[in-house]
């Protein structure tokens, strides 16, 4: 056991050396045009001194480092289906959460529907748990879906 606590630990602090390279490297064009500049600024300085302590830390470390690898976001247009990045801005925005419950969240929504002619922005852009979604959508389940 001891050794599998060390080798997770290792692979985290590894993981936070990725992040904050990446952040040190692009942190100029981000305080200049990221709207969750602060937030990632404090989760950046809360891995190097405190690590990663739960589970929920561990999933966001991750999704920074995948919207940082994608900074500046390009592709994934304004219409069509989310890209990758597009779904992972969201749910770093909305801190992981469902925007109408609170509880973790699972799917990124369209406020206004893509059918209606919503597009992919951020504005328009929510983060739901599946039961929530569901709720949304009612009859015309399966919109926002993958
Ligand atoms: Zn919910
Ligand atoms: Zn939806």
């Amino acid at each position: 056991m001891k050794d599998t606590n060390l080798n997770k630990s290792m692979k985290h602090r590894t993981r936070i050396q990725r992040l904050t390279y990446l952040f040190q490297s692009k942190k100029a064009e981000l305080a200049a045009g990221y709207q969750g500049y602060q937030e990632l600024l404090g989760f950046v300085d809360q891995c190097n001194r405190l690590g990663i302590t739960d589970r929920g830390q561990e999933m966001a470390l991750n999704d920074w480092i995948d919207l940082l690898e994608c900074w500046p976001f390009v592709g994934g247009g304004n219409a069509g289906p989310l890209s990758h990045v597009q779904r992972q801005r969201t749910m770093v925005r909305d801190g992981f959460v469902c925007t109408m419950c609170g509880r973790p969240a699972d799917e990124v929504h369209h406020k206004s529907t893509r059918s209606k002619g919503g597009r992919n922005r951020g504005a328009n852009l929510t983060t739901l748990c599946v039961e929530c979604h569901e709720k949304v959508h009612g009859a015309r389940s399966g919109i926002c879906k993958k």
